[in-house]
């Protein structure tokens, strides 16, 4: 880990850690690196000067860990858009059998009826013994808000 003395281009000043100098160009480039207090992402290292009392600045610094928080939340909004899109396709495209799924499935994978996309119940007991004959099902995602 190495720790940074950062400024924002209105000169605001913090400090955060990174866990290599690659890392923290890294993130600096794709604007994941931001002023605290402002929020720019046009955030360059200080000209260190060595012998200058940190105390007051580190107690003004905020948490380092703030930083990967914005990424992850920012990712996990892509993963949930990405989640319910999936979701919508299914059941946009694919047949509700609802309780009588995992027969028809097993009916589909042995060929006594037609190959399509169906969606229904199952438990987890039941899903575990459709992949174990080789069926391919998966869990349709069920996105947070959906519930709202
Ligand atoms: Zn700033």
């Amino acid at each position: 880990m190495i720790k940074y003395a950062l400024a924002c281009e209105q000169a605001h000043e913090f400090e955060s850690w990174f866990p290599s100098s690659e890392a923290f160009e890294t993130q600096r480039k794709r604007g994941f690196v931001t002023c605290p207090f402002c929020n720019s992402a046009k955030v360059e290292k200080q000209i260190m000067a060595p012998s200058v009392a940190r105390t007051d600045k580190a107690a003004k610094a905020p948490a380092p860990e703030a930083q990967p928080v914005t990424v992850l939340s920012e990712r996990e909004r892509e993963l949930r858009a990405a989640l319910r899109a999936l979701r919508e396709h299914v059941m946009k495209n694919a047949e509700d059998v609802g309780k009588g799924f995992v027969e028809e499935a097993r009916k589909m994978h042995y060929g006594e009826t037609e190959e399509r996309s169906i969606y229904g119940e199952a438990n987890l007991a039941e899903a575990k013994a459709l992949l174990e004959e080789g069926i391919d099902v998966l869990p349709l995602p069920v996105v947070p808000d959906d519930r709202n």
